[in-house]
């Protein structure tokens, strides 16, 4: 079966395409790019001329829950959540009960994805096992079982010795190891960023400093032992700070920031909710300074990717005083318009160093198959519509979570629809999207 998509604005960084051309879907694969494509039996999709076709969106940070806590998410309800978010790919957190520290765990995640059969799962083993810190998980084992990296995500690497070992030992696979960079000594029992608003609420804080102290422990193993360092979820104007210069030195390093990371600050806690469960996230929303350090690492190509740490949980388990609730939000379905807003329309980055970061250089980082629209490729695609307002309704999530702090934003950049090896996942029904029968 093909499918060939016409009128829209086609953007591909992977090959420096970024204009108006035909893309024609063969099965499962990319089967041509080009001006007038014949359309030779194939069924047409007419996009709109504000509409733009892209390879499919990768999100490397995400939470799946599954096995263990189904009651925050499953692998197919974070997979619908994903595919309306406009990802075509999934790389989940280990953190799961059990942690996916062997082949067992890898294997039953990867049998829920296929079951559910919506966006692809890329599993991210654990660096020790069970996530506790003392022995090394058996790294060989996890990567032939499909894992794509490894990470004790959650928590730091206990140790700069079991980091260095897993850099080592990852680097025989060619795997990064994504760090949740934090210094467990400075961060305490800390609740919130430490400053001004942290203070004037009655909040235990953890300073920046804190997360720039793991980035620069895991900037001198990468240089110790040549492996592939990924800090996850940047928060703080200091870890930026040793990106940078660890990668002007050569250091094998790269980062990721999340949307509410380059949105919100810690004022948000203030209000209009004050102690709002909804914006505690570890790392916490920090003070403008260093918000606006994330924007200008993703304008100057400090930063690598834009990953969303979607991190789901219960009602019951967020309506708590702020002390008590765990950290984290949803953020597959919020991603698209927050990038769009923030980052595009207030004239920070244009729209194909968005698409870089959020596919063409995800697939790069884990080697994944997708964040290309290269001839041959596989057929998973996303079309956005940069100018569409959205605004976002916490209760209409697919995910089975709510705890975002955008619910009643209104934004701009909607997702029209998610293809995945060549079959429509997701169509979002406020968008126009034309299919002609093959005539
Ligand atoms: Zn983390």
């Amino acid at each position: 079966m093909k499918r060939l998509f016409r009128g829209g604005r086609v953007i591909d960084p992977a090959n420096g395409i970024d204009g108006f051309f035909d893309v024609l879907v063969d099965g499962e694969r990319i089967g041509a790019v080009g001006r007038d494509l014949p359309v030779d039996g194939a069924e047409v999709v007419e996009l709109a001329r504000d509409q733009v076709l892209c390879p499919g969106l990768i999100d490397i940070h995400v939470h799946l829950r599954e096995p263990g806590q189904e009651h925050k998410e499953t692998v197919a309800t974070g997979l619908a959540s994903a595919v309306a978010g406009g990802f075509t790919a999934v790389a989940c957190m280990p953190n799961t009960t059990p942690v996916n520290d062997n082949a067992n765990v890898t294997a039953y995640i990867l049998g829920k994805a296929a079951a559910a059969s919506l966006a692809r799962v890329y599993p991210i083993g654990a660096v020790s096992r069970g996530s506790k810190g003392e022995l090394l998980a058996d790294i060989a084992e996890l990567h032939s079982a499909g894992c794509v990296a490894i990470t004790d995500d959650g928590h730091p690497t206990a140790t700069a010795l079991l980091l260095r070992r897993a850099l080592e030992y990852a680097g025989m696979f060619g795997m990064p190891v994504i760090e949740h960079c934090e210094d467990s000594s400075l961060k305490g029992d800390g609740v919130a960023h430490e400053g001004f608003t942290a203070a004037t609420l009655g909040l235990r804080g953890m300073p920046g400093a804190c997360e720039a102290m793991g980035v620069e422990r895991g900037v001198l193993m990468a240089e110790l032992t040549g492996g592939a360092f990924h800090v996850a979820h940047m928060s703080a104007r200091a870890s930026i700070r040793a990106v940078r210069k660890a990668k002007e030195a050569g250091i094998r390093v790269t980062c990721e920031v999340a949307p509410h990371h380059f949105t919100l600050t810690d004022e948000s806690l203030r209000s209009p909710i004050p102690y709002d469960t909804n914006t505690k996230m570890n790392p916490p929303l920090r003070e403008s300074a260093d918000r606006d350090a994330m924007l200008d690492g993703i304008a100057d190509g400090t930063v690598d990717v834009i990953a969303t740490d979607h991190a789901p949980h219960h009602y019951d388990e967020k309506n708590v005083e702020f002390d008590r609730a765990p950290f984290g939000i949803v953020g597959l379905e919020t991603a698209v318009p927050l990038a769009v807003t923030r980052l595009v329309d207030a004239g920070r980055i244009t729209l194909p160093r968005m698409i870089e970061l959020m596919s063409t250089n995800p697939a790069r980082l884990l080697k994944l198959p997708g964040g290309t629209l290269s001839v041959g490729a596989p057929a998973d695609l996303t079309i956005l519509a940069p100018e569409m307002p959205v605004r976002i309704d916490a209760r209409r999530l697919r995910s089975r979570s709510k705890n975002t702090p955008f619910d009643g934003w209104e934004l701009r950049g909607g997702v029209v629809a998610t293809m995945v090896n060549g079959r429509t996942v997701y169509v979002n029904d406020d968008a126009a999207l034309r299919i002609n029968q093959p005539g």
